[in-house]
């Protein structure tokens, strides 16, 4: 068997498998690719290898991958210039760079410059079939998201004078108040917990998309999270069935201090705190929001990835966020039980899901026809009118 090194496409190796994805290999060590590609193939996958990064180049000109994998340093066109390259015809495609020298500036670099994840050779077989999956995996999923939202489509919001809105936001602040829903366990129709949902008596921001709008546009978004995260945070010692708390981030909480701090008002609850991070806005700086999810994470915060087919298509939440909860968005839900087409779309999301050992939340399910889809696609948690509305803490449900 040959190898790529001018990209003609006799010149490259194919190995047979096939059956879990594409993955091009690029490493300008023969041993060393053959070692790759011939364990992934042993995993299932089909993959060609190139050895040079101009061949690998060529070969993304001409056919699709699921997952590329390349060495960081050839000669010629580099593993990072590579990943640009790929990136720039598919942004969705995860490139896993290997580098052969340890020193943390050259993770850091792979991570800024948008890679899926990094190893560091030598390194353990089992380690790069599991990487290559979850990229696989996860490139699945984005193509998916893409489709979801080719599917049910975006919207938008009106504009609105910036004094007469600054006294309106703050009577909204004022006179705020949290509202929370039920969210069902499918298993044995137990509550899971509730999700908080801002709710003020400003006449002029008559919804929390309105009262969001504002505070973006005033640039007090930070204003906002903290009352909510203030809010909810009083609630918790009454609400001593142990359910959990999910509560919604703005991508730009992300960023707030607070959120993490010491004194941060949901800091003691953590370990009950689920927070939800929209998929309708993308996340910008990659570096940052990895460093504040391990936070969290270490506070004992849970994360959910919520609206899952309505926004941005991409492939970096998942990535970026691993997270312990999905919540797919109503427009999937609705009319799930008369649309083939969602009911295949919302199954093999379940399931891509499902092998992320991630738990999934039908939202917005208003019939009893959408509860039962859901149910027989394997959806783990249900939240919508059909079981209780959002109301004042805390609000019973039926199933
Ligand atoms: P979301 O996070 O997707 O929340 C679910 C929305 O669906 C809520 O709207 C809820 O009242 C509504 N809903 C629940 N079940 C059903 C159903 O069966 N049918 C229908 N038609 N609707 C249902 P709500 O409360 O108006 O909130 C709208 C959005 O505003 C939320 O969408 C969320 O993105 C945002 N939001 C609400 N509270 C907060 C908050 O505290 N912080 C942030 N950052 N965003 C919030
Ligand atoms: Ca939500
Ligand atoms: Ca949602």
């Amino acid at each position: 068997m040959s190898n790529a090194t001018g990209g003609q496409s006799s010149g490259n190796r194919k190995l047979q498998g096939g059956a879990r994805g594409r993955v091009l290999v690029v490493d300008d060590e023969d041993q060393l690719l053959d070692a790759y590609s011939r364990w992934l193939a042993r995993a299932g996958f089909e993959v060609e290898t190139a050895t040079s990064g101009t061949a690998a180049a060529a070969l993304l000109e001409k056919a699709e991958y699921d997952v590329v994998v390349s060495d960081i340093s050839m000669p010629g066109l580099d593993g990072v210039s590579l990943l640009r390259l790929a990136r720039g015809r598919d942004a969705d495609l995860p490139v896993v760079l290997v580098t052969g020298s340890p020193e943390l500036q050259s993770a850091i670099e792979a991570l800024r410059s948008g890679a899926f994840d990094y190893l560091v050779k030598p390194f353990d077989l089992e380690k790069l079939s599991h990487v290559v999956e979850r990229a696989n995996l996860l490139h699945r999923m984005a193509r998916l998201k893409r489709e979801a939202l080719n599917l049910v489509g975006g919207g938008g919001l009106g504009l609105a004078d910036r004094t007469a809105l600054e006294v309106s936001f703050d009577r909204a602040l004022a006179s705020m108040w949290m509202a929370y829903q039920p969210i069902i366990r499918v298993e044995d129709r137990a509550l899971c917990g509730y999700e908080a949902l801002l709710r003020s008596d400003e006449k002029a921001l008559p919804h929390p998309g309105a009262v969001l709008d504002a505070a973006e546009r005033l640039e007090r978004l930070d204003d906002l999270g903290r009352h909510v995260r203030h809010l909810v945070a009083k609630r918790v010692p009454q609400n001593s069935d142990g359910a959990l708390l999910f509560v919604n981030l703005h991508a730009r909480d992300l960023e707030d201090p607070t959120l993490t701090a010491p004194d941060g008002p949901l800091v003691p609850y953590a370990r009950r705190v689920v927070l939800e991070i929209t998929e309708r806005a993308s996340l910008d700086d990659a570096a940052t929001v990895r460093a504040r999810v391990a936070d969290l994470r270490a506070l004992g915060f849970r994360i959910a990835v919520d609206d899952l087919g309505a926004g941005y298509a991409g492939l970096t939440s998942f990535a970026l966020l691993e997270p312990e909860f999905v919540k797919i968005d109503m427009s999937l839900v609705r009319g799930i039980d008369a649309n083939t087409t969602k009911r295949k779309v919302v199954g093999s999301l379940i399931s891509v899901c499902r092998e992320l050992g991630i738990q999934v939340v039908g939202e917005g399910v208003e019939t009893v026809q959408e509860r039962d889809v859901l149910v027989s696609l394997g959806c783990d948690l249900l939240q919508g009118y059909l079981l209780a509305k959002p109301d004042r803490p805390f609000p019973s449900f039926t199933w």
